[in-house]
């Protein structure tokens, strides 16, 4: 019995121990950076200027960075939305969504977790209830946010979205393409 209540119990008392960790429940919001079609949200400014950075790589010019040009992250998101509805050839009218950037993979897997999923966290998922794109800073590249940007693109196009198999393979070939004509 005794044995049984710690199988049980550990599996519960960890559970817990993931989803109020004492470091994350002190961690909040800034004042959301809004673009055309997104609010994004992070916790940091440096992870700003991090994230304005890693999904430049198309779009990069020498010695630009989101301190010097607090426009750039705007420009930066809304040229790549604007790139992946032409790559999809949707223009979904009312488009916008949020992204939330989390620092680490961790805290992107405990709101995962929280979210009700017990499967791994990817490295960034979409999620149309919310209307939300959660990323991992230090996994996000311009590629990543085109994939995710597309499954927003598409949720909001189809009054009934489609299989997630085909969303995949629609948002695979917006992020493989972006930067192709
Ligand atoms: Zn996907």
């Amino acid at each position: 019995m005794r044995v049984r209540f710690l199988y049980l119990s550990l599996p519960f008392l960890f559970l817990i121990f993931l989803l109020c960790p004492p470091r994350l429940a002190a961690q909040e919001w800034k004042n959301p950076y809004e673009t055309q079609y997104a609010t994004v949200y992070y916790l940091k400014e440096s992870d700003l200027n991090v994230f304005t950075r890693n999904i430049g790589r198309g779009l990069q010019f020498f010695g630009e960075s989101q301190e010097k040009n607090p426009m750039l992250a705007k420009n930066r998101v809304d040229s790549i939305v604007e790139r992946v509805k032409r790559i999809l050839d949707m223009y979904p009218p009312n488009l916008h969504f949020k992204i939330y950037i989390y620092p680490t993979h961790r805290g992107l897997s405990l709101k995962y977790l929280a979210m009700g999923s017990f499967e791994k966290s990817p490295i960034a998922f979409y999620d149309h209830k919310t209307r939300a794109i959660y990323l991992s800073l230090s996994d996000t590249t311009d590629g990543v946010l085109a994939h995710e940007i597309a499954h927003a693109v598409i949720n909001f196009f189809f009054p009934v979205p489609p299989p997630a198999r085909m969303q995949e393979i629609l948002a695979q070939y917006a992020d493989k393409h972006l930067w192709g004509d």
